[in-house]
């Protein structure tokens, strides 16, 4: 039987579930909940209806796994515990500074459904954090870099949009190549954030607009933009619309360490994304995340788990006779 697959909250990654359940052979899509008029809510999968998320905990029978692509700032802290009450589910919570919080919520009422919460599924957090661990459990002695990029950054797109004057926007983080090089060549460099992206951006403004005013104004935002080398530049809706619609991403996790009685011989372990689509790709991880989901609760487990707990033999298709096989 397949594993029944529920979404709910139909954005980009939303969407992006919706493809990676196709390219699961052991999954189907049993239904999409959101929180507008499901009228007005297309999907793809024929075999699938939208309904209104009210309507979710009365379908609790009909799904194994709940995916939650609601946003991380306000959605999903409340959204995640609520519907762990009732459902295993998964999310791609990425608010760094707030998941033991959004753990502890999570796993309290997990435990009490008998359910799995597995949480900030993802790339960042998720891919790059299990790569962090990793490295770091094998080469206790050395350095951590992350370098983001090149990609779109929803929160600072959002951000200039908010300024006075500006119709839209879409901002670019950018590693600096030279820090990238410095680290690979095992120089282990000491970086601030600021020496290992910079920022570019791309403004649609309102006709007459202060440019010049726009452009201070984004280049001394504190926190976002202030400690960056900033690029901007201003743009047609057209040209935006054309040549900036997509949401690539990516990055690099990286680790230099030494090994040998004398510290004598250096390593680099290097992870790297190239991702056309972030969301879609956020998607893939989940998908895989959500077989491991289903089977840990089949195994008579529950509450909330990460990345960091799940093995990964339990995120395959493939039997662990073909693990051992084709990929050992
Ligand atoms: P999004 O497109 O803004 O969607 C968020 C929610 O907004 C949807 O679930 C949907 O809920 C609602 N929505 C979407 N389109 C709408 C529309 N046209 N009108 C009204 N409401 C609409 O956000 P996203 O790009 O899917 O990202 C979701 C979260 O994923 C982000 O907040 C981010 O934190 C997280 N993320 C994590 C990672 C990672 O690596 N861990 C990577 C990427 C993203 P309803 O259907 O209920 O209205």
């Amino acid at each position: 039987m397949s594993i029944r697959i529920g979404i709910l909250g139909y954005g980009n990654l939303g969407r992006g579930v919706e493809c990676a359940v196709k390219q699961n052979p052991d999954m189907e899509l049993a239904a999409v909940f959101t929180r507008r008029d499901p009228a007005d809510v297309h999907i793809m999968t024929e075999t699938a209806k939208v309904y209104h998320v009210d309507e979710a905990v009365k379908m609790k029978d009909e799904i194994d796994v709940l995916i939650l692509c609601g946003g991380s700032a306000t959605d999903l802290p409340k959204q995640t515990p609520e519907f762990a009450q009732y459902f295993n589910v998964v999310d791609s919570f990425d608010t760094h500074a707030k998941i033991p919080e959004h753990f502890a919520d999570v796993d309290a009422a997990a435990k009490k459904s008998g359910k799995i919460g597995l949480i900030s599924v993802g790339w960042d957090p998720g891919m790059f954090s299990l790569n962090r661990l990793y490295s770091n459990a094998i080469l206790p002695e050395g350095t951590d870099y992350t370098f983001w990029g090149k990609g779109v950054s929803q929160g600072h797109s959002d951000a200039v949009r908010r300024i006075d004057g500006v119709v839209d926007a879409r901002q670019y983080t950018i590693p600096v190549e030279k820090a990238l090089s410095a680290v690979r060549n095992g120089e282990n460099p000491v970086l601030t954030t600021g020496e290992k992206h910079t920022r570019e951006v791309f403004v649609v403004a309102e006709d007459g607009a202060d440019k010049e005013k726009i452009e201070k104004e984004i280049k001394t935002m504190p926190n976002y933009f202030d400690e960056y080398e900033t690029t901007v530049h201003f743009i047609s809706e057209e040209q935006m619309k054309a040549e900036h619609a997509g949401l690539p991403h990516g990055g690099f996790v990286i680790r230099t360490g030494k090994t040998g009685w004398e510290q004598e011989h250096s390593h680099v372990i290097e992870y790297s994304l190239k991702l056309d689509s972030n969301p879609e790709f956020t998607s893939s991880v989940i998908a895989a995340y959500a077989r491991a989901a289903y089977r840990l609760n089949r195994e008579g487990q529950s509450g909330c788990r990460t990345v960091f707990d799940i093995a990964p033999a339990y995120l395959t298709v493939k039997s662990p006779e073909e693990l051992r096989k084709h990929m050992l």
